[in-house]
């Protein structure tokens, strides 16, 4: 698994680290988001990005936390999904990946992009369809789910 031996707190210093060499300013409501994403292993609604930041810094304003996810985005740190049942999450946009959505505990794994990319290359060959969207996501049931009656 990605960043396995690294413990949050370093991969969030990692990426804060890398807005700073990019230019951009580190800032407490930047760390605040980027930990929150990280500690949900990167699939989490705006929302509940906002109510855990609240909970963190209570003085901090729920709108600077929207700003900053949108600030976020426009650095490339992170990227916004929507998945097919209109649920929104953002995922930190360091590795391309598809999703598994389970529809009855809300959980998403992440799916290596190396199992669709033959798919993408019979897209292009036989249609001549260019996929740009990747962050796609399949819904069904996840393995524990699906053995409950
Ligand atoms: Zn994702
Ligand atoms: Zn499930």
């Amino acid at each position: 698994m990605a960043g396995q031996g690294h413990s949050h707190e370093q991969q969030v210093e990692a990426i804060l680290q890398e807005i700073v060499d990019r230019g951009g300013r580190r800032t407490m409501s930047r760390q605040a988001v980027i930990r929150v994403i990280v500690d949900s292993h990167g699939h989490v609604s705006a929302d509940a990005i906002a109510s855990q930041v609240k909970k963190d810094f209570p003085s901090m304003d729920v709108s600077t936390v929207y700003r900053t996810l949108e600030t976020l985005r426009d650095l490339d740190i992170v990227d916004r999904v929507y998945f097919a049942d209109g649920s929104t999450v953002y995922h930190l946009k360091d590795h391309q990946h598809h999703h598994l959505c389970c529809e009855k505990c809300g959980s998403i794994e992440e799916l290596p992009i190396t199992l669709l990319e033959g798919v993408e290359d019979l897209l292009l060959k036989e249609f001549g369809f260019r996929v740009k969207q990747r962050p796609l996501g399949f819904f069904g049931l996840c393995a524990k789910c699906a053995q409950m009656p």
